[in-house]
């Protein structure tokens, strides 16, 4: 019988990303280290959405939520920078990167609702997200941050043989969706 997994990773390879590697969520640790460098808000999600601590749940809770699902793809879009200072690049990829993600959030939304959970970058899915207010608008189905959750991505990677770097001046930016089938 056809694994359906193997739809998922099909559905996954026609959104553009330009690399997928399987994940098991059994190696997949959530460390206090992340979710501290997330504290410094670098990026500035820090506090703003449901996806990112400290709305996305404790460590704890972020682990339980985890162990729910069975297996998951990492995605990965990767870019060849022209030099270290290439930000267009940089800038072009990681919309790329993030188009890709919804697009494959929607087909398998379409496919697979309420078995699945999107982790990538912070929550963009609403104009203004509604936190810390009022609960999420769409709870099934945002979008998790993968460091907000505690994750080392260098870490996940290595832990599931699927590289981290793809040398020398390229950039490469990650994703994943776990799911429970
Ligand atoms: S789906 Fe909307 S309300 Fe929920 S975390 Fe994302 S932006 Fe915020």
């Amino acid at each position: 019988m056809a694994d359906i997994f193997d739809d998922v990773r099909k559905d996954a390879q026609g959104c553009g990303f330009s690399h997928i590697g399987e994940i098991s969520v059994d190696k997949i640790k959530l460390r206090k280290e992340a979710r501290d460098m997330c504290a410094v808000n670098k990026c500035g999600s820090y506090g703003k959405t449901w996806s990112c601590p400290p709305g996305c749940g404790t460590l704890e809770e972020c682990d339980a939520m985890i162990r729910k699902y069975s297996r998951g793809v990492l995605l990965q879009t990767t870019a060849e920078l022209e030099d270290d200072f290439d930000w267009e690049t940089m800038e072009k990829t990681l919309i790329e990167h993030k188009n890709h993600i919804a697009d494959f959030h929607k087909i398998i939304n379409k496919k697979y609702s309420g078995t699945f959970l999107v982790i990538g970058e912070s929550c963009e899915r609403c104009e203004k997200c509604t936190y810390p207010e009022k609960p999420c608008r769409f709870p099934d189905s945002l979008s998790y941050s993968l460091e907000g959750l505690g994750i080392i991505v260098s870490e996940l990677c290595k832990e599931n043989n699927i590289p981290y770097y793809y040398g020398t001046r390229t950039l490469t930016y990650h994703g994943a969706v776990l799911i429970n089938l």
